[in-house]
């Protein structure tokens, strides 16, 4: 009698999803032993770490995204697309928006969203950079302020439109910033003729220091090199209030913006509240050494939802792509060795560096402890990155446009006014950036959102 193959459901296709499908799928071609099935919510992997470089226009979405089903049909694994709702772990069913899905072995990687410590000024006004919609979003906003600007005859209304806050100065608010300051030196100043000493990059962090994960030098040369092209660093600085007008500091200084990018926490994906395994104080999913949960073996949690103690210094790993990628493949193998009567393997990972991109061609690099900036910086990140893209097509494509790029402006043509503004409101049902001078949305009659009645562009 043939035995049924085991069914093995791998939840969100990004870093540390994708990667246990490729790892699943590659290691039991062809045995009938499994079958591997991928859900996700959008039909595409992101690549997240060039999102600050979409928000700046200098890459598009076909730079950063890579449609699943082209996997799929190379016969890597199963893809349905659907948003995951509920958990049965006594049934061993997941349930999603459209469909319920069994399973023998579970892998969760369903990642994190902005964490706005449970500020809802903040939360409704911030421009957050954790999907490709956003990033382009930011572009359009960034893009939209500048075309008031010149028209704006108010010298105290222009300075709000072209002053822009990025609060947390973690790798993702620095880039931000630094490829915030390329974008608006290297185009817009060529193409909008507003005074330079106008404008203002704030970055703002909570700490005494900017990437905190970097050793304390080569935070200081990023700091300085930051504070050298006009971007201030604000540093012991707390964002602790926000509307469409202003942001506020520290409960008492008002920074009048129209801009707030948030790049300061990450917080679990609130879906996995529902299961039931202790949480850490953050909300991660608290999983043993091989990272499963304790009361159902099957169950693998990974990535930015779970919290996983490095035994070696008791911290939790951080939330970071290659972290999440390598648990993915240990998870993977871990469901491999069950089923091919193994023991599991403890998870360990050790970093062999970090790196930052500061924008303008360069960037910091940590490398087995070989720190270096610059130029060389800069090639060394762009390489690192390069190799990490999935697919050929992303890898092709992302060098031919840094070729153009070096030659031709970069586009600056975005959606209209109310389409930007729906495409940030939607997906956290709030109210938009209250419109400057005669541009106002009007609520939609057809609209999607019962909070703010405006549709999503682009929005799931
Ligand atoms: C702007 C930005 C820049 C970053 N830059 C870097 C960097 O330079 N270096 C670095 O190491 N890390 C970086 N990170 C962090 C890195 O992206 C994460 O650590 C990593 O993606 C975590 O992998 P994951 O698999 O846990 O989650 P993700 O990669 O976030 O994947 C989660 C997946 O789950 C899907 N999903 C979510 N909810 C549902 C649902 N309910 N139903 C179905 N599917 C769902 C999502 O669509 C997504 O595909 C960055 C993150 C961001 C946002």
């Amino acid at each position: 009698m043939t035995r049924k193959p085991a069914q093995i459901v791998v939840l969100g296709g990004g870093f540390g999803g994708l990667y246990a499908a490729m790892t699943l799928q590659r290691e039991l071609a062809g045995s009938g032993a499994a079958q591997v099935t991928l859900v996700d919510r959008r039909n595409y992997f992101t690549f997240t770490p060039f999102l600050p470089e979409v928000a700046a226009g200098t890459l598009g979405r076909a730079h950063v995204t890579y449609p699943f089903r082209f996997l799929a049909q190379k016969g890597r694994f199963h893809f349905i697309q659907g948003v995951v709702r509920t958990f049965d772990l006594a049934e061993r069913v997941i349930r999603t928006d459209t469909t319920t899905i069994p399973y023998d072995h579970l892998i969760v990687s369903l990642g994190g969203a902005p964490s706005f410590f449970g500020n809802p000024h903040i939360e409704a006004h911030a421009l957050t950079l954790n999907s490709v919609d956003k990033a382009l979003a930011i572009r359009n906003h960034i893009i939209h302020l500048f075309e008031h600007a010149v028209v704006e005859s108010d010298p105290l209304r222009r300075r709000q439109l072209l002053t822009f806050v990025v609060a947390g100065a973690g790798p993702c608010g620095v880039e931000v910033a630094a490829e915030l300051h390329h974008l608006i030196r290297t185009a817009l100043l060529k193409y909008y003729s507003v005074d330079p000493s106008e404008i203002r990059i704030l970055v703002v962090c909570k700490g005494d220091r900017i990437l905190p994960h970097f050793a304390r030098e080569m935070a200081e040369t990023g700091q300085q090199t930051l504070v050298k092209r006009g971007i201030e660093v604000k540093l012991c600085t707390q964002v602790t209030g926000a509307s469409g007008e202003h942001v506020e500091f520290n409960h008492q200084e008002i920074i009048p913006t129209r801009t707030l990018i948030w790049a300061a926490g990450v917080t679990p994906n609130p879906v996995l509240a529902q299961l039931p395994a202790p949480k850490s104080r953050q909300g991660g999913i608290v999983v043993d050494e091989f990272l499963k949960l304790s009361e159902f073996p099957e169950v693998y949690v990974i990535g930015d939802g779970a919290s996983v103690l490095d035994r070696r210094n008791g911290r939790p790993y951080p939330a970071l792509a290659p972290v999440a990628i390598r648990q993915g493949i240990r998870a993977a193998g871990n469901i491999l060795n069950t089923l091919q009567g193994r023991v599991r393997e403890p998870f360990r990972f050790d970093f062999t560096g970090n790196i930052v991109g500061l924008g303008c061609g360069m960037a910091l690099v940590n490398l087995l402890g070989l720190k270096f900036h610059g130029r060389l910086g800069w090639w060394f990140y762009r390489m690192a990155y390069l190799q990490r893209l999935v697919s050929f097509r992303n890898k092709a494509s992302l060098a031919l446009t840094l070729a153009l790029n070096a030659i031709f402006d970069r586009d600056i043509s975005c959606d209209t006014w109310p389409e930007a503004d729906r495409s940030m409101q939607c997906e956290r049902g709030i109210r938009p950036l209250s419109p400057i001078q005669g541009h106002r949305s009007s609520p939609d009659p057809l609209s999607d959102c019962p909070r703010c009645g405006a549709r999503a562009a682009g929005a799931l």
